[in-house]
C-alpha cells in the first residue's frame, strides 16, 4: 500500500461571538492509493470540517488551524500558496458535496461547466475538452449525453445532477475524491446506483476516496477502512472488518447497535445511544464520550484517553484499552 495523504495531529478552531470553539482536536489518519476510507460519526463530530480543512475551504477570517499538517505528495497542503492550492483542488483532490448545487452554476450549461476544469487544469483545446466532457457524461451514465451537454442543472433530476457533479469532479482524473454525504439527499434506489457508480469509477481510475457519512450501511458497502469520529477526535480507526466485527470503542459499539439495517440482520434489538454529543465549546478535560458511555470510570472524567494501537491497522482512544488502566477499574460487563 502506497500512502498518498496523511493528516497529522490536526487541530482546528472557530472564533465565534461567544469565544473559540475547537472543532477538531488532534485528528490523525492516512489514505492509501486507490482505497476508500470512510469517516463516520454524528453531525457535528468534525467530519466535514476535516474534509474542508484538507481542501482549504474553511473561511479564513474565523478559522484557526493551531496545530498539525496535511501531507500530500510530500507537500503540506496547509502551507501551499493559494494558487498552488487551486491547482491541487480539482485536478488532484476533488470534492463532491451532499447538495450537487454547491458545485454547479445554475446559469451555465453542464458541458461548459465540465469543460471549465479541463481547460483550467489540463490546457486542452476547446474541442478536446468538449469531447472529454462528453466522455465523462457517458461514463457516469447520463442518457443522451451529447444533447445533455447543452442542458442546465435544473433540467436534471437530483440523482442525475449528482452524477454530473461526479463527472465534473473526476474529469481531471484526481488521485483523491472527497465525498461528503454524497447520497444522503437521494432516495434509496438512486443512492445505491450512485454508490455503485463511485465504486466502478474508482476501479477504473484508481482514485482514493474519503467518504464522509453518518450511514453505516453505506460504509459497509464502500469502505476498506473506517475512522469513527466523535467530538472532533477519531476515537476508533481500523479495517472495515475490525470496526464491524471487533469494535472496541463504546461509541462504535453504540453506533453499530443503533443502525436499523445492521441490527435487523443480526436480529438484535435496536438500541439508540442515550444522550447527545457534547457541546464543543464547554468540553472538559476527560473523555468526550464519558457522559454517554456505559463503562465510564473515574479516570475517564479526569484525563483524555490516548490512542492505543491494538495492531498495525486498529487504534482506539479509550481507557478500557489502555494498558495503564488498572484491571480492577474496568467494569466487568465490558465486552459481554
Ligand atoms: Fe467510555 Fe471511558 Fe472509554 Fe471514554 S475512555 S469511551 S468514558 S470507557
Ligand atoms: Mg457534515
Amino acid at each position: 500500500t502506497e500512502e498518498i495523504l496523511a493528516v497529522n495531529n490536526l487541530h482546528v478552531s472557530f472564533k465565534t461571538q461567544t469565544g473559540t470553539v475547537t472543532a477538531i482536536r488532534g485528528v490523525n489518519f492516512k489514505l492509501n492509493k486507490g482505497e476508500t476510507l470512510a469517516i463516520v460519526g454524528e453531525s457535528g463530530s468534525g467530519k466535514s470540517v476535516t474534509a474542508k480543512t484538507i481542501m482549504r475551504l474553511l473561511p479564513k477570517h474565523n478559522t484557526l488551524i493551531s496545530e498539525g499538517d496535511i501531507t500530500y505528495e510530500g507537500r503540506d497542503l496547509l502551507n501551499l500558496s493559494l494558487s498552488d492550492m487551486q491547482k491541487v483542488r480539482g485536478s488532484e483532490i476533488a470534492m463532491v458535496f451532499q447538495d450537487p448545487m454547491t458545485s454547479l452554476n445554475p446559469t451555465m450549461r453542464i458541458g461548459k461547466q465540465i469543460m471549465e476544469g479541463l481547460l483550467k487544469h489540463q490546457h486542452l483545446s476547446k474541442k478536446v475538452a468538449k469531447q472529454k466532457a462528453l466522455e465523462m457524461l457517458e461514463l457516469v451514465g447520463i442518457p443522451n449525453a451529447k444533447e445533455r451537454l447543452e442542458a442546465y442543472p435544473h433540467q436534471f433530476s437530483g440523482g442525475m445532477r449528482q452524477r454530473v457533479v461526479i463527472a465534473m469532479a473526476l474529469a481531471c482524473n484526481p488521485r483523491i475524491l472527497i465525498a461528503d454525504e454524497p447520497t444522503t439527499a437521494l432516495d434509496v434506489t438512486i443512492q445505491a446506483q450512485i454508490l455503485q457508480l463511485m465504486k466502478d469509477l474508482q476501479e477504473k481510475m484508481d482514485t482514493a476516496i474519503i467518504l464522509i457519512t453518518h450511514d453505516l450501511g453505506v460504509v459497509a458497502n464502500m469502505a476498506d477502512r473506517v475512522a469513527v469520529m466523535y467530538a472532533g477526535e477519531i476515537v476508533e480507526q481500523g479495517t472495515l472488518d475490525e470496526i464491524f466485527y471487533q469494535p472496541q470503542h463504546p461509541y462504535t459499539l453504540g453506533l453499530l447497535r443503533s443502525m436499523p439495517n445492521l441490527s435487523a440482520s443480526r436480529s438484535e434489538p435496536l438500541i439508540p445511544i442515550p444522550g447527545s454529543p457534547p457541546d464543543l465549546a464547554t468540553l472538559g478535560t476527560g473523555c468526550p464520550f464519558a457522559a454517554r458511555c456505559p463503562y465510564t470510570m473515574k479516570v475517564c472524567h479526569d484525563f483524555l484517553p490516548e490512542h492505543t494501537h491494538l495492531n498495525e491497522s486498529h487504534t482506539v482512544m479509550c481507557w478500557l484499552q489502555d494498558a495503564r488502566t488498572p484491571l480492577t477499574h474496568i467494569p466487568e460487563e465490558v465486552g459481554s
